[in-house]
């Protein structure tokens, strides 16, 4: 027998698709799926998923038939599901600095962020010039010849002056001595053994930046510690004195000595692609406003041979979006139920290579500020922290409340009813050292007073280390987590208002 269908008159349309609905959808994503997919996107096939190369291409490959499969449409704005960007490999193959006759060797006696071209340097002039950000305010500074010089100053700022955001402060004062036309920077840790601990693990690592970013005669910049400060003015200046002069008596500063530093750097360039994935659901009535759910789906790639398979980093976000994606489409295809809202689902690349895949999205001409209301990004997921040890039944979240308090109500509420976890705000705080909120994909969001939450379980002792595997992942945790990311989508890709933002007085407080 047919079925009649009797096509009813409303006298209004109704978009509004309830938390009701959605959860038939949640229940699409499970434990067991997640397993699936990240058995095998972690897998040593996928060779640690590097920015650029083979294994990440892979990785992408792996979205690209998840998202056929649930037949979500391309967009325009990508090529397939991919967004492709330009980039830039600097291979270090080797620097090394004498001074005095004493040879300084890579990673021992120094680092270098921004790596170097096959070159060598030899300077005489030799500049010491405090804390570096006095030419914002003294002439002295300002009017000096730093042209072709070696300059060194201090890290971090003088006590008075620490209020200023901490990864701008050594951006802002690069940016300076580059425009004076400086020829190396060095920048004295105040404790390099421990600054050089903290990046054992990155040592190696070929230094990635965007195409549009880099620049042909970059300033090297340079990490080094009070040894060789003191010893390229060979004794006539002590760190503890000058660190309280700089401190005290800015305008002390520059001072200019005659000694000799070589640097011999051997390094080539290579150009590489990067991709990001953009699964797109398009909305209804209020399609012109996007979501966007992220995490990134790059991890270090191998080395020695040894691939670093990034289960939890970030594996686990990365499926929780293939999942994600999933029940979206699956609520279109069997119930009609599109969101009023457009959602975004995008896996970033370039992420550990200094969260550049989301810097090129947030600024490629195809993504509009205006129409982002929020980012949703899941960095880590899949395992549990000390502090959590035999409590697998919680979050961190990091952001809700920085830009819009409304947002984090919301997701509490939704929480409250549905998932129930224990949300933990421990890293959510202004002053946490670890700064967890600059260091993932969601930053780039937040830096133009987009909502953002980040969801997160803390580290652990494998990560980024070739340990991350996925046997050591918490299926059922993660079920959960993205269930609530689900969810709380859901919400605010049907509530009638728009996200309310909290303006910032003038101390930058909420
Ligand atoms: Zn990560």
């Amino acid at each position: 027998m047919k079925r009649i269908i009797i096509v009813l008159f409303f006298p209004f349309v109704c978009f509004g698709q309830s938390l009701e609905e959605a959860k038939e959808f949640e229940k699409s994503i499970t434990a067991e799926d997640l397993k699936r997919h990240l058995s095998i996107f972690a897998s040593d096939e996928m060779e640690g998923r590097e920015t650029g190369k083979e294994g990440q291409k892979l990785a992408a490959e792996y979205f690209t038939n998840q998202y056929l499969d649930y037949g979500i449409p391309f967009i325009d704005i990508a090529s397939g599901y991919k967004q492709p960007y330009d980039l830039i490999e600097r291979k270090n193959e080797g620097i090394t600095i004498y001074i005095n006759g004493k040879e300084y060797n890579y990673f021992n006696g120094f680092y270098s962020h921004t790596g170097m071209k096959d070159e060598t340097l030899l300077f005489h002039s030799l500049v010491f010039s405090g804390y570096g950000i006095d030419g914002v305010k003294h002439n002295d500074v300002k009017n000096f010849d730093f042209k072709g010089k070696a300059v060194f100053i201090l890290d971090g700022l003088p006590k008075k002056m620490e209020d200023a955001g901490w990864e701008q402060k050594l951006e802002k004062k690069v940016n300076f001595f580059e425009k004076k036309k400086a020829s190396a920077l060095f920048i004295i840790s105040e404790d390099f053994k421990a600054y050089k601990n903290g990046l054992e693990k990155y040592a190696n690592h070929n230094k990635m930046m965007l195409a549009k970013e880099y620049k042909e005669n970059q300033i090297p910049v340079f990490i080094t510690g009070k040894e060789m400060f003191e010893e390229v003015f060979s004794g006539q200046l002590k760190y503890k004195k000058e660190k309280k002069n700089a401190e005290k008596s800015p305008s002390k500063y520059p001072i200019e000595k005659k000694g000799t530093l070589k640097i011999v750097a051997k390094g080539n360039i290579e150009k590489l692609i990067g991709d990001n994935i953009i699964a797109y659901i398009e909305g209804t009535d209020k399609k012109e406003e996007i979501i966007v759910i992220s995490a990134h789906y790059d991890h270090l790639g191998k080395k020695d041979g040894i691939v670093y398979n990034g289960a939890d980093d970030d594996g686990s976000g990365s499926v929780a979006l293939i999942e994600i994606a999933e029940a979206f489409s699956k609520a279109i295809k069997e119930k009609n139920l599109r969101p009023r809202r457009s959602i975004m689902i995008v896996a970033f690349s370039g992420e550990e290579k200094g969260l550049l895949g989301s810097k090129y999205f947030v600024n490629s001409p195809e993504f509009q500020f205006e129409r982002c209301m929020v980012n949703l990004n899941i960095d880590m997921i899949g395992r549990i922290d000390k502090e959590h040890e035999g409590n697998p039944n919680y979050v961190y979240l990091i952001g809700p409340d920085k830009v819009s308090k409304e947002l984090k109500e919301i997701s509490e509420e939704i929480n409250k009813s549905n998932t129930n976890l224990e949300l933990d705000y421990t890293y959510n705080s202004d002053d946490d050292p670890n700064r967890y909120f600059y260091r993932s994909d969601h930053y780039n969001f937040a830096k133009y007073n987009i909502p953002v939450i980040f969801y997160f379980n803390g580290v652990h002792e494998d990560y980024h280390k070739p340990t991350d595997t996925v046997d050591k992942i918490n299926f059922e945790k993660m079920e959960k987590i993205t269930r609530l990311v689900f969810l709380t989508t859901w919400q605010l890709a049907n509530k009638e208002e728009r996200l309310k933002i909290d303006l910032k007085d003038e101390d930058g407080n909420n």
